[in-house]
């Protein structure tokens, strides 16, 4: 019998990833490969493919180990045919295959790739999701609206994690109203594990290094976990040192705190190098043990299996077209300060910052900084989502795009969420110390020193007036625009729109 090749990709290092568990060891042959047009197509930040190659490498090596034949091809092979495809059609030559196995992608694009490639390509359901695609399907069925709190349930109930039998741990589903302090002086979280190189990475580093080094974002220090024997001490360290304060402080940012309470995990999790369900354990058992409180517990464990199973439920439900939605029809270009340009906000540029410094921030920075300023600002969806999925080390297009084109900039019309997350500064004031230290004044509502968001908040509702006035949960809004006085109302747009024309104009915020 001819070998198959069995692609494995990298965000599938897991041992028993669907294509390898339906592969023979004894037959079959596994296909890896750094290829440029993965690394190119949207500009990847280097401590990113860093940690994507190292750990292929790595993972590959334990393969081989295992007994399974590996055709790894590197960045800078010169036989590298430089794409998926072309890769396929090689190692098919090489060694006779016509047949491939492959876990589905997390991207629509390469799924499309995948389905009209010559050989013959089974596409396997990824199953390190606890929802199938045919479970979200069946769910959000003949649902006017889908909603991640219902969702949350049925996960809540699949899984038994915080249950007593059919209710949820404690008489509450969710305890966020218990989730949302601002940072009190002097908090500080517990810095993430940081790991030695190994050669490997070391060889990766420098590879990285010398083709990438004219890309937004730091390559070194590098600290990442690049293998489980190493994701697993990230996890417990989160679990024994950060868990417990999660809940509390999940919505708070604080100067030079790049982390706080968070797990960071998120990378290693993506790319299968730890288990969703059994990070989730973990924490759960922390709860049972008495070492974490239930809204930290309760808190976390929605993320992944409520958020992160939606947004991806989401993604495949929607199809192909998703990524490029824009009902709102922006279409200003990203401004400098995402790539690092001048700015006076200080909100802006503690969360850029991290972003260059460690290919992450965490929620908030993504949703309420960059997310709410680009959506405020009017900011193509396109060019929002191109760079969300550029910068962050844990971004895969069927996460980031869910996160970024629907609940961020609500370009998709209120599937992910049903109102926009838009703020003035006020929000960032209370869950921050940013605003303390900025050249702009938060207080301020008009004028040159007019926090941006303030008069872009305006800006922006009564932009999309017909659109959200109706909407329940924004009418409260209206109303107080309604009571200002008229020339106040005209000073707040007109100093609005000069600012818009100073992005526009490529110049400084
Ligand atoms: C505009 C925008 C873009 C985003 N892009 C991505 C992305 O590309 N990849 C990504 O994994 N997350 C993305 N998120 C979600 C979230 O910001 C990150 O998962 C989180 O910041 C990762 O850091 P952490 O591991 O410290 O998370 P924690 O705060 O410790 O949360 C625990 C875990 O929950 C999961 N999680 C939390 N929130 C979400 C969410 N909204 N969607 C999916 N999973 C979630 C992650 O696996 C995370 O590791 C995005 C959010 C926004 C607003
Ligand atoms: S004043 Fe406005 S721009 Fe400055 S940090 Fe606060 S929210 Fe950001």
């Amino acid at each position: 019998m001819s070998p198959r090749l069995v692609l494995v990709l990298g965000d599938q290092l897991t041992p028993t990833v669907a294509a390898l568990k339906a592969a023979d060891r004894a037959r079959d042959v596994v296909v890896m490969a750094e290829v440029a047009v993965e690394t190119d197509y949207v500009p990847h930040h280097p401590k990113k493919i860093a940690f994507l190659f190292a750990a292929m490498r790595k993972f590959a090596a334990r393969l081989q180990t295992d007994g399974w034949r590996v055709a790894y091809t590197r960045l800078d092979d010169p036989e590298n045919a430089g794409s998926i495809g072309a890769e396929l059609l090689r190692r098919a030559e090489e060694v006779g295959a016509t047949e491939v196995l492959v876990t589905e992608p997390g991207e629509w694009r390469l799924i499309e790739a995948l389905r009209d490639h010559p050989l013959t390509v089974r596409l396997l359901e990824d199953d390190r999701f606890i929802c199938t695609h045919a479970e979200f399907e069946a769910w959000a069925k003949g649902r006017k609206a889908l909603r991640m709190e219902f969702f949350y349930r049925e996960m809540r109930r699949k899984t038994g994690l915080l249950m007593e039998g059919d209710q949820p741990e404690g008489g509450q589903w969710n305890y966020d109203h218990d989730n949302r302090k601002g940072p009190p002086k002097g908090l500080f979280g517990p810095v993430p594990p940081r790991f030695d190189h190994d050669d490997v990475t070391e060889e990766v580093l420098n590879l990285v290094e010398t083709r990438f080094d004219t890309r937004f974002g730091n390559l070194r220090p590098f600290w990442f976990a690049t293998e489980p024997a190493q994701a697993e001490p990230a996890l417990d360290h989160f679990i024994a040192h950060a868990l417990p304060k999660f809940g509390d402080y999940q919505d708070a940012m604080v100067t030079g705190q790049d982390f706080l309470f968070h797990s960071v995990l998120s990378v290693y999790i993506n790319a299968g190098l730890l288990d969703p369900l059994e990070v989730c354990r973990r924490a759960e058992a922390a709860y049972r043990a008495g070492d974490a409180p239930l809204n930290a517990v309760e808190g976390f464990i929605r993320q992944i299996i409520g958020w992160r199973e939606f947004v991806r439920g989401v993604y495949f439900h929607e199809g192909p077209d998703y990524a490029q939605r824009n009902v709102l029809d922006h279409s200003r270009k990203l401004p400098p300060v995402y790539w690092g340009g001048e700015t006076r906000m200080r909100c802006m540029k503690e969360a850029v910052g991290v972003t260059r410094r460690e290919a992450y921030a965490h929620h908030i920075q993504r949703l309420m900084v960059t997310g709410n300023f680009a959506l405020l600002a009017g900011i193509d969806p396109g060019e929002v989502h191109e760079w969300y999925l550029a910068v962050y080390a844990d971004a895969y297009e069927w996460v980031e795009a869910p996160n970024t084109v629907g609940m961020s900039q609500f370009a998709d019309g209120g599937v992910v969420g049903s109102k926009p997350y838009v703020s003035s500064g006020n929000y960032i004031d209370r869950m921050s110390d940013y605003c303390k230290t900025c050249d702009y004044g938060v207080k301020i509502k008009t004028g040159p020193d007019a926090c941006p968001f303030n008069l872009l908040y305006w800006h922006f509702l009564i932009r999309h007036r017909d659109r959200f006035a109706q909407n329940p949960r924004m009418a409260q809004m209206y109303r107080t625009w309604d009571r200002m006085a008229d020339d106040r109302r005209a000073q707040v747009l007109a100093d609005a729109d000069a600012l818009l024309k100073r992005l526009e104009q490529g110049q400084p915020v």
